[in-house]
């Protein structure tokens, strides 16, 4: 069955007696071409990285299985999350080739991905791949991001393969050097490197979306690369240095810390070697390292 093919697409929704859901942000895929070269590029990557051992991946909102389909082909074992329970009886008609799936029904965002990984995949390293739905775009992202650790600190993602926004691709790939720059830019440089793949136009969708999407990977350091004294502090100098777009850093941060003279954070600022003027936007996450150890320091 071509789970891509929008007749089936809408003979499966008919005899189920359901639709696709805005609230859910459903968009499926209706050419297949599109989820065989996502699943490529996870796959490809996950194998450089985990040579030899079994290959694993989560999946976030399957819909009716086309991209869980061609992960199964791939990945030794897959673990799809969806919300949408209405979905969960469907996935059991077009998934029932696959031995290699479990699909669990729940609200992604709610999960202790810790235990969820631990429970399904044991001690192993995995990769997430999604067409994902674009109202919790970087919720997810970030939460696959700051609770994907073990105990040590290492990642327990080799990567994150997903289709998002094109203008949201955009933003989580940039670097310093792009208008695009922004606080999650600079919190994603933190944990890997982010590239663009491809671009999908939106009429590879049912319902098409208004918007042209773009597929990402996160490429995931095993453990930071960039060293800082509190992890914490760091992401709390981000959010300030970007709070105020078109403020100068130093305006912005001493807006985000009230308790530290402005007087002091231009001095912290000068003695980092930057321009008392500079915006947040200049700087990479080295520089966000770099700067957030001195306000853990200050506020020590
Ligand atoms: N993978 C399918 C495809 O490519 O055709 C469907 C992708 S659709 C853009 C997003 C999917 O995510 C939907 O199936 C939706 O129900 C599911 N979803 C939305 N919010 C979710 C959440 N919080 N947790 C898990 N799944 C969610």
């Amino acid at each position: 069955m071509n789970l891509c093919d929008v007749n089936v697409v809408k003979r499966i929704m008919s005899k189920y007696q359901t639709g696709t859901k805005k609230a859910f942000g459903q968009n499926f895929l209706i050419n297949r071409q599109i989820p065989m070269s996502i699943s490529e590029e996870s796959y490809s990557y996950h194998q450089e990285k985990n040579f030899g051992k079994e290959s694993a991946v989560i999946e976030i909102g399957p819909g009716i299985g086309c991209l869980t389909n061609e992960l199964c082909a791939c990945y030794d074992k897959v673990v799809a999350v969806e919300i949408d329970k209405t979905l969960i009886p469907i996935l059991s008609e077009t998934l029932a080739e696959h031995q290699n799936v479990t699909v669990v029904n729940e609200d992604f965002l709610k999960l202790d991905l810790s235990e969820f990984i631990s429970e399904h995949f044991g001690n192993a390293t995995v990769s997430v791949c999604a067409n994902l739905p674009y109202y919790i775009t970087t919720p997810i992202i970030m939460k696959l991001l700051e609770q994907a650790r073990k105990c040590d600190g290492s990642s327990r993602l080799t990567s994150i393969t997903v289709m998002v926004q094109k203008e949201v691709a955009d933003r989580l790939c940039a670097n310093e050097k792009s208008g695009d720059y922004g606080a999650i830019s600079a919190s994603i440089a933190y944990y890997g490197r982010a590239v663009k793949l491809f671009d999908v136009a939106p009429d590879n969708f049912l319902p098409a979306p208004k918007v042209t999407s773009t597929v990402i990977r996160i490429e995931l350091y095993n453990e930071p690369i960039y060293k800082t004294q509190s992890e914490k502090m760091l992401f709390r100098v981000i959010e300030g240095a970007f709070m105020q777009r078109r403020k100068t850093m130093v305006n912005s941060l001493s807006a985000a810390f009230s308790s530290i003279p402005k007087a002091r954070i231009g001095k912290i600022i000068t003695e980092l070697g930057f321009d008392i003027n500079i915006r947040g936007e200049k700087l990479s996450v080295e520089n966000f390292c770099a700067l957030a150890d001195k306000f853990y320091e200050e506020l020590k």
